[in-house]
């Protein structure tokens, strides 16, 4: 098989169900990782900025009916105190994420947060993954300081979406989709991503999954293994469930397929990846993956942003933890840049293209 970007669907099923070998995929990425993005490990500090929610999806701990954490927003002090540490050592860019709330504070707790960085942090690269807000919530938190978003599609076919989050008013496959373009639209380093592994997933799905991104022309990919939560509605699922390595295996396979499909975007190597699997890391990052998101959330909140079971952490303090990744990256011959912001490369090809595009029309 021709593992060039131009791989045909039926060859993406066939890489995902295994029929090739899985080294020359893997190394097949390297290559293209290593030509058009370069060796470079990029790092987000993440703050997990509050565990409320409002939606009810049905693989989530965070999901609003689950009754069984207690719920937390991490106050302002707080989260810039958290800002500031790992600016001090050296981080460039930060990841907040939260439940999906649409409360006025909560827009208000955000935009001052960063407004804050702006001031205080001029240099550094803030990502949001709040969920879906409200068009012109999205235009405020760019004009306040804010510059990547990431808000996954979780599962591109229509259908399967509905499965794991019923239609209802605040649950829309239409809607997410609609919120995606938005913020591809109007200035965001946008990026997205689906649940791997999920009960009544299929090869084929997940190939539909990659051309959907493709398309998409997104800048950012977040994926990871789909993980088990026992309060949680899909827990009534676990014997569908592939395999935990059979998880880990499509993840990685996604990952490379990704960075053949979409040479110029930023991969992380998520959290969940790394839960699943100790060595999680150096073989998201030998599959194509260059961001790493270190957890900077109070250890005192992190136990309640339970998604999943087992949440992966890798080492207790910041220098633990970038001891850690320095030597993990190094011994893969990769390169973690902690001060590097590490814009998507994809994302000033594609502003090229559309400044091109706008001059041909005038
Ligand atoms: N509330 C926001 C962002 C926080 S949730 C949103 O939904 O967009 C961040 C991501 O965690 C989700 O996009 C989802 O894909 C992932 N996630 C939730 N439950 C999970 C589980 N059980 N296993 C693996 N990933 C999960
Ligand atoms: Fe809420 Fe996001 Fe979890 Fe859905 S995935 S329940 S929106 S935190």
């Amino acid at each position: 098989m021709d593992l060039s970007g131009n791989l045909a669907r039926h060859e993406l099923v066939n890489c995902l169900k295994g029929e090739g070998p899985d080294r020359n995929l893997f190394d097949a990425a390297d290559t293209v990782l290593r030509k058009r993005v370069g060796p470079t490990v990029y790092l987000r500090g993440l703050v997990e900025i509050s565990n409320k929610c409002r939606k009810n999806c049905f693989y989530c701990g965070l999901r609003k009916d689950n009754n069984s954490i207690s719920r937390y927003t991490i106050p302002f002090e707080e989260i810039v105190d958290c800002l500031e540490s790992g600016y001090s050592k050296g981080l460039r860019s930060f990841l907040l994420q939260s439940g999906e709330l649409l409360g006025k504070r909560h827009i208000e707790l955000i935009e001052r947060v960063l407004k804050w960085s702006m001031s205080n942090l001029p240099d550094v690269k803030m990502v949001l993954s709040v969920g879906e807000l409200r068009f012109e919530e999205y235009d405020r938190l760019l004009h306040a300081g804010a510059h990547r978003y990431l808000l996954r599609i979780e599962a591109s076919s229509p259908e399967l979406y509905s499965k794991y989050h019923p239609p209802d008013e605040i649950h829309s496959y239409q809607a997410r989709l609609k919120n995606l373009e938005y913020l591809r639209n109007s200035g965001w380093q946008t990026g997205t991503g689906v649940l791997i592994g999920l009960p009544g997933q299929t090869e084929e799905d997940l190939a539909d999954d990659l051309l959907f991104m493709r398309d998409m022309d997104i800048d950012m990919i977040g994926m990871g293994p789909y993980i088990e939560n026992r309060k949680t509605p899909l827990w009534e699922r676990m014997n569908e469930l592939p395999s935990t390595d059979d998880r880990i295996l499509l993840t990685l396979r996604m990952i490379a397929l990704s960075r053949l499909l979409m040479p110029r975007v930023n991969i992380a190597a998520t959290t969940a990846l790394q839960t699943v699997s100790s060595d999680g890391l150096e073989r998201g990052l030998l599959a194509g993956a260059n961001v790493v998101m270190p957890n900077l959330t109070p250890p005192a909140y992190r136990e309640n942003y339970n998604l999943y079971h087992g949440k992966a952490f890798v080492g207790d303090t910041f220098e633990e933890i970038i001891e850690n990744l320095n030597r993990r990256s190094r011994s893969i011959e990769r390169i973690v840049d902690i001060s590097n912001p590490g814009d998507p490369l994809h994302f000033s090809d594609r502003m090229q293209v559309q400044q091109e595009e706008s001059n041909e029309k005038q």
